[in-house]
């Protein structure tokens, strides 16, 4: 079977997908249907924590899948209650709801502050924060509280009441603040948008402004969380406390899995039959987050932050990089004028590599237990493939 021709006829055509079909994998190390090898600097995306088809990870899923595959929200569950305690001990949060992905999280997020401000202020404050360049999800609410214009098109009407603040900006967040508003939400790294790492002030003064004025601060953790940083989860580097951290992508190292922490002030907002999902909390899935979150050690966020280091080694005088942005195993490396992303990722294929973009920067989200030996010979390829 032609897999491309049968996939171009058959799905969709909503991604526009390199011409490679990926069929297996061990640890950082894919393989193509012709047997060809890559080295995986993107994780499908930020998700496969520990590579691909990691042993003790398996053996989560497996364990889970011979034992019982669903049970829907109507019963207590095991394997969701494992879970809640280890996320709730190893962040201080105080509730956790469980979903299926990133934008699903955020869409919870932005219902539970929308309500929490409802509650005690009544109508009309409803407005959320966002920054420029963020990126939330694709759900019609997570789209609107999108910070780009190019996300804001055919699908009008967008939900209301989302305002934008320029990165870095205080005076100009300050300004969007009035009476109107309920929650700031941001990304401590912005992924989608070009992995810029906020300012530790900014960051710091949205959780100071947040607790002065009683708004709801949410941190999307999405692609930060679940040790990408080099913490935990992002906001962990910073003396900051959200209200409500939103999880997914690398959660359940590799299957489709969110949560929504909640802390103390807004740990009672939604309440019986206010939110609920048919899959979310699916065994199989926080069976594999437990395995996953329990294997988050220090010694592993140590890893991850050597690794950052060698890339910034690698990469610092390479004379088609401009400089290396992000945090930890979230990369961005930006190009020397006139060298587009797009193609220099198309020869790291041809080389046997497989990195990602964001806007036009190289974005590298290795699995966070890459070998040194691994990292440095994708970096040689990745060299290799920026000079053409
Ligand atoms: C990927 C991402 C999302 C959306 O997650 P999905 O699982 O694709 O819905 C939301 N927020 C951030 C920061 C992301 O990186």
């Amino acid at each position: 079977m032609d897999i491309i021709k049968e996939d171009s006829e058959n799905i969709l055509n909503t991604y526009n997908r390199f011409k490679v079909v990926l069929e297996s994998g061990n640890k950082e190390i894919l393989k193509d249907i012709n047997g060809k090898e890559y080295i995986d600097f993107s994780s499908g995306i930020g998700t496969n924590v520990f590579g691909a088809c990691d042993e003790k990870w398996v053996e989560a899923v497996c364990n889970q899948a011979h034992t019982l595959q669903h049970t829907s929200n109507l019963y207590y569950s095991i394997p969701q209650v494992k879970l809640a305690k280890l996320l709730i001990e190893k962040t201080n949060m105080k509730k956790v709801f469980f979903s299926n992905s990133g934008a699903e999280s955020n869409e919870g997020a932005i219902k539970a502050a929308r309500k929490y401000s409802f509650d005690k202020y009544g109508l009309g404050r409803s407005e959320i924060i966002t920054l420029e360049g963020s990126f939330h999800g694709r759900t019609i609410a997570t789209l609107s509280a999108t910070g780009q214009d190019v996300f804001h098109q055919y699908f009008f009407p967008f939900v209301g009441d989302f305002k934008y603040a320029k990165v870095n900006d205080i005076e100009g967040l300050k300004s969007l603040i009035n009476e109107h508003t309920c929650a700031i939400m941001i990304e401590t790294v912005q992924g989608e948008g070009g992995v810029n790492a906020l300012d530790p002030e900014f960051i710091k003064f949205i959780d100071k402004i947040c607790k002065e004025k009683d708004l709801v601060f949410i941190v999307d953790e999405v692609q930060t969380g679940n040790g990408r940083t080099g913490y935990l989860y992002s906001y962990m580097e910073y003396d900051v406390h959200p209200n409500i951290v939103t999880t997914a992508k690398g959660l359940a190292g590799g299957l489709p899995f969110g949560a929504i922490l909640f802390d103390d002030k807004l740990q009672h907002t939604l309440s019986y039959g206010m939110h609920a999902t048919t899959f979310g909390g699916n065994p199989i899935c926080a069976a594999a987050a437990y395995s996953v979150l329990s294997r988050i050690d220090d010694k592993l966020l140590d890893h991850v932050k050597e690794c950052r280091k060698i890339i910034d080694e690698e990469l610092k005088n390479d004379k088609n990089v401009i400089k290396t942005t992000g945090k930890g195993l979230m990369v961005g490396v930006e190009l020397k004028e006139g060298i587009k992303a797009s193609d220099v990722v198309n020869r790291c294929i041809e080389k046997g590599l497989i990195p990602l973009t964001a806007k036009n920067r190289i974005r590298l989200l290795p699995p966070l237990n890459i070998s040194f030996d691994n990292l440095k010979k994708g970096l040689k390829i990745l060299k290799e493939a920026l000079e053409g």
